[in-house]
């Protein structure tokens, strides 16, 4: 099998990476804690200096620059994952994705998804 090229490979990454960003953020609780907060918020900066492309973690962090991550509810961390996306996607002259219909697209199969809309997640 011939090997992928690098645009190839990056993309591949960056599919999986955004599905991984948007479930994470469709199963954060809807009224976390503090500390479930603060967990969001540092988890989103460490990736943003972690993620293993450069050029990509250097826009990231950009954009966090001037949208910080918002963590107050699921649906304010949806939203805002979505909005960041969409930036992402204007600088790559993609498509934008309609926000509104962010809460039907990423589900997990997780044994405990129907009960997610009440239940916490433990960090
Ligand atoms: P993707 O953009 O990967 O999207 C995957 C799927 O998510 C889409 O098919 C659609 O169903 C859905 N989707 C699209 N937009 C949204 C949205 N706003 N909200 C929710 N769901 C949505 N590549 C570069 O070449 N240069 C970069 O600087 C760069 N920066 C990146 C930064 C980050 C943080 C990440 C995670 C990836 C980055 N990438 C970058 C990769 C790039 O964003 C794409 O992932 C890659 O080009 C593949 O694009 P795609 O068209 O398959 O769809």
């Amino acid at each position: 099998m011939p090997a992928l090229n690098n645009s190839t490979l990056k993309a591949e990454l960056g599919r999986s990476t955004w599905k991984l960003l948007h479930t994470i953020m469709a199963r954060f609780p809807e009224k976390p804690t503090e500390n479930e907060k603060e967990a969001l918020r540092s988890y989103v900066y460490l990736f943003s200096r972690l993620y293993p492309c450069g050029e990509c973690a250097t826009e990231f962090q950009k954009i966090l620059e001037k949208y910080p991550p918002q963590v107050s509810s699921r649906e304010a961390a949806s939203q805002w994952m979505c909005a960041i996306h969409n930036i992402v996607n204007k600088r790559l002259k993609k498509e934008q994705f309609d926000c509104g219909q962010i809460a039907d697209k990423y589900k997990c199969g997780c044994d405990d998804e129907k009960n997610s809309t009440t239940t916490s997640l433990n960090f």
